[in-house]
């Protein structure tokens, strides 16, 4: 692969589109012009093989997935996704993968209205995909993690867990169940949620990259406030519940596993129905804020729970302070 190969490939597959891009790949730097009493939203992730996927992930998967985690960060933030640019870091790769990678980025950037405008290429030992995120919101319309207010819900979009079941089907992909498979392709093609629907409907939002319990710490601690988890409440997929060994397993992923890419908000009762209707996929109530500081856990009885995984999950940050 030539240096400008990629870009230039990527240029030829995927014509500009907007016209808010005023100038798009091959100049030095792209020109864009955001709409009048807008706010512009960046976010960058990257993804190194062997640390955000496995090194034996296929071309495709490696493309949907980095721009997928960027267009969730700005679903996180309720933005409307708009721009990217793509770094890419890597050993000589062939023509082949460069066209299955891009065929990956394709797909997921179908139907999203996002315009490619820039991207770099690099030399490296180690394959590592960095992705720069532009979205828009109307002015001051954003969501944030530090807007939760006492007394109200936590919800989640979709179901939690499947990400980090799936990565423990990896090694035995080849021979994989039909639910084995379901739960390798959240982990492969994580689905970025329609954050901007929830804009003027919920408090504060992020998505769940690190765990659920990691990331509610983080609203938490933003926000001054504390919070109960239902544990028994939170959303499974029917492959999870199946493939999960025991409750406490099931929960355990569902808790802690990352990568699932879902939104979970805070919002109050009185909205959640309008927030319900707004979205595309399941949205459920897994919790409450409340002032006492800290986050805990509970079954549907209402009784703690203080299962042996939570201290491993760096329970202890977010509890008490
Ligand atoms: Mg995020």
């Amino acid at each position: 692969m030539r240096e400008f190969e990629l870009i230039d490939s990527l240029r030829r597959r995927l014509a500009a589109t907007r016209a808010d891009t005023r100038l798009g790949i091959g100049d030095d730097a792209a020109i864009l012009a955001p709409p009048p009493g807008h706010e512009v939203v960046i976010t960058t992730d990257t993804l190194i093989a062997g640390r955000h996927f496995p090194d034996d992930t296929p071309p495709e998967d490696i493309g949907f997935k980095s721009i997928a985690v960027n267009l969730s960060d700005l679903a996180a933030m309720g933005a409307d996704p708009a721009w990217l640019t793509i770094a890419l870091a890597a050993p000589a790769l062939s023509a082949g993968w460069c066209d299955r990678f891009i065929d990956g980025i394709l797909e997921a950037l179908s139907d999203t209205g996002v315009d490619v405008v820039g991207g770099d290429t690099t030399k490296s030992d180690t394959l590592t995909i960095s992705v720069t995120a532009l979205g828009l919101v109307p002015a001051g319309a954003a969501l944030r993690r530090d807007g939760a207010r006492v007394g109200d819900l936590v919800a989640v979009t979709g179901s939690l867990g499947d990400a980090a079941a799936g990565l423990t089907c990896w090694p035995h992909r080849d021979g994989a169940s039909a639910d084995e498979r379901a739960l390798i392709s959240r982990l492969t093609r994580p689905t970025a949620r329609h954050g901007r629907r929830l804009r003027g409907r919920v408090h504060a939002a992020i998505d769940v990259s690190d765990g659920l319990l990691a990331d509610v710490g983080h609203m938490l601690s933003l926000s001054g406030v504390g919070a109960t988890i239902d544990a028994d409440a939170l959303p499974a997929s029917p492959a999870l519940a199946r493939y999960a060994a025991s409750v406490d397993e099931r929960r355990r992923l569902q808790a802690t596993g990352g990568d699932d890419y879902e939104l979970c908000v805070t919002l109050p009762e009185d909205a959640l129905d309008s927030a319900r209707a707004a979205l595309d996929c399941p949205f459920t109530v897994i919790g409450r804020i409340e002032s006492q500081p800290g986050l805990r856990l509970t079954d549907a009885h209402g009784d703690t729970l203080d299962p042996q995984w939570l201290a491993r999950a760096g329970w202890d940050h977010f509890d008490g302070h």
